[in-house]
This record gives C-alpha cells, structure tokens and sequence, in this order.
C-alpha cells in the first residue's frame, strides 16, 4: 500500500473524508485556510532559498502581497484578516529569526519511506518542510498556520514528525543510533513559537507499529463519519450523511423527468377535455332531438330538469346605424377601434403619421395560451 502522512492523518480524524479523498477521488475547491497555508508556506521557502543573497524582509512581504489572491475568500472582512495575519507572521518571522545564520540543508524535499509489515511493504510518501544542519546534529521542521498552540505533547507524539525522521534517516542511516540528535520541530508561525521533541531508537520503533496499525485499519475499515471541530474545514459537507440535511435546498426547478411528467398529464387531460366537448355536443343535439320530437320545451328525469336556451346573435345595419346615430350625434361614443382595420388604414398613411399612431400604443393586458402540436420529429 502506497500511502502519505496526510492520508493516514485524515484517517485518524475522519474514515469517511478519507474514503471520499483517497478511495473514491472526489475533488473538492481548497478551503481559504488551505490556500492560505500554501501561500505562507511558499514564503518561507522564499525567504531561504538562495546560496548568497538572501532576500530581506522587505523581499518576503512583497513576494507573499504579489501572491496574495483575495478570489478565494467569500467574506471581505475574513479576507482582510488573513492578509494582514500573514504579513504579521513574516515581520515576526524576521524579528525571531535571522535567516542568514540558518544552516539549511534542504527545502520541502520529497521523500519516500518504506515500513515493513511482515511480508508486506509500505510505502509513505511526502515532502518535509525544512532540514537544517544544528551543532549536534540536523533540525527537521514542520511549518504550522494553525489557529491554536497546542500542548508540547503534540510534538512528542506527532505521528507526522515520525514519518519524517524515518524519511530523514532513510538519507542519512548513520544516525540511526543516535537519534536524540536529530530535533523534530513544528514551528506555529501565527505564535511564533517552534515545539521541539527528539525521539529514542527505542521509541521509533514504537511508534512505527502505531503507524502500521493506522494502515492495517484502513484496510478493514467501513470508513465511518467521525464528527469534530475539523468538519467545519471540510470540503465534503455536502455528501456528507452527518451534514447533507443542513444544505437540502427548496427545489427550484424541475428535474427532466418532471418536467416530462407534467407534459404528458397535460397532454392526457387536453386529450380527455376534447373527447368529452365533442360528446357534450352530440348529447345536446339528441336532447334536442327528443324535446322537437315530443314537442315539449322542458324533460323531466331523475329529479333534474333539463331545459333548452335560445341564444340569438344579432348584427346591425351598419349604414342605417351610422346615419341613425350621427344624427342624434352619438356615432363617436359607439366607435369601437379595431385593430385590423387601423393596420390596413395606417399602412396607406404617410410614415410620420404611421409613426406617431405607433407611439400611442401600450401595453394593456398580458395573457398567454398553450398550443400543442405532434411531435412529428421536425
Ligand atoms: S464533514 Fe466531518 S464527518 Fe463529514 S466527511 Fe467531513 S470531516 Fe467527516
């Protein structure tokens, strides 16, 4: 099994995030604080990486502002934030620290290390911050941008810390015996304080079958959501079964098989609608048909009268009304504007007019109908 410390990390605080990260590669937009992290990590590699001339304070605060990219934030005010804890972390840095008098030996090397476990092999992989060269030895250091200062013990039992002096002595075997000289430090850089611990032969060993055991786990695990304060960093909220209910959004908008759901229901009952006027019609005609027939104007069934309505429609002489009403000067008030009419009267005027009637219109009701043809493939 090919693994890295941050794999096995995210086990530890969470199966299933490693499940979704490691197992099922669901990629997710880095967290403000990740991209936060990198950027002061790529900083401080900055500010040591050069053979004679290293850069001066004023160097580091302009390479971290000319990287600085406030997109990833969605807050302003949380934004601001960070880019002023940055700048503080790089002044202070410079105040604790002289850069020109560490002993650097690497910057963020890669690493690979193998653990036996039995027959198997394991093989973890990563990069380690910092390697310095110390009077009795050598300093490993890990930068941190966490929030929070955590105990010295978190130094002493970093399984991280392990995973890399196992890479360092894999470089440099003849420290295997006397490992005490080798500092493992994490340096807090929002405190500016660096915890340091060093490790026994003895302890390595250890502590290397706790790493084993973390990797035999995964193995049979059934990844389980482990809920912490850490879930508010995490990217998986959302498939989450511990956090998904929190984001269920109000539908919207119907999904496609709704959609073709309320089209075919509408459809059905056009369909039904048509069939049942056209039958309405014929009952009438029959009904009709029997009132002619028996001469009578009214049928009695089952409690219920049916009776037939005459409804007449009537047209007017236009002519005789015009000349009716025009003398009574009341032609005016019954004019009725039609719009076809005005269309063929206004296409005979000149433009200007046409123009001017146009200007008149307005928009005075809005309605909609809903035509449906055959989907004939067209
Ligand atoms: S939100 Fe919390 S419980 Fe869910 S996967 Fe992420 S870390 Fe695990």
């Amino acid at each position: 099994m090919n693994t890295s410390f941050s794999a096995l990390d995210t086990f530890k605080t969470c199966p299933l995030k490693y499940k979704f990260q490691q197992i099922d590669k669901i990629k997710t937009p880095k967290s403000p604080e990740a991209v936060f992290g990198s950027l002061v990590h790529d900083t401080m590699k900055f500010i040591h990486d050069g053979n004679f001339l290293l850069p001066t304070e004023k160097d580091a605060l302009q390479h971290f502002s000319s990287k600085w990219n406030p997109e990833v934030f969605t807050d302003e005010i949380q934004e601001r934030t960070a880019f002023v804890q940055g700048i503080k972390i790089i002044q202070d840095y410079y105040k604790k620290n002289d850069p020109n008098k560490a002993q650097i030996v690497d910057l963020e090397s890669r690493f690979s290390v193998e653990i036996k476990d039995g027959k198997e092999s394991r093989i973890i992989s990563g990069f380690i911050d910092r390697i310095d060269k110390t009077d009795e030895g050598f300093e490993i250091i890990d930068y941190k941008t966490a929030r929070k200062l955590p105990p010295q013990e978190t130094v002493e039992t970093s399984m991280q810390l392990l995973i890399y002096l196992l890479a360092f002595l894999k470089r440099y075997p003849q420290f295997e015996k006397n490992t005490n000289n080798i500092k493992l430090s994490l340096y807090f850089l929002k405190h500016g304080t660096k915890l340091t611990a060093s490790k026994t032969p003895q302890q390595l060993e250890e502590e290397k079958e706790q790493v084993l055991e973390i990797i035999r786990e995964i193995g049979k695990s059934d990844f389980p959501a482990q809920t912490s304060p850490l879930c508010d960093w995490c990217g998986y909220q959302r498939i989450c079964p511990m956090w998904k209910h929190k984001f269920k959004e109000e539908k919207t908008a119907p999904s496609e098989q709704e959609k073709n759901q309320i089209i075919e229901e509408y459809l059905v009952l056009q369909d039904k609608i048509k069939g049942e006027k056209r039958r309405i019609v014929e009952l009438q005609e029959k009904i009709i048909g029997i009132m002619e027939n028996e001469q009578v104007e009214r049928l009695f069934s089952e409690g219920k009268i049916i009776s037939k309505t005459i409804r007449k429609t009537y047209k007017y002489d236009e002519e005789k009304l015009k000349n009716l009403l025009e003398e009574v000067g009341a032609w005016e008030k019954v004019l009725k504007l039609d719009g076809i009419k005005l269309k063929q009267v206004s296409a005979t005027l000149p433009p200007q007019i046409k123009k001017s009637i146009e200007e008149t219109k307005y928009l005075d009701k809005e309605s909609f109908s809903i035509n449906v043809k055959k989907d004939g493939g067209e």
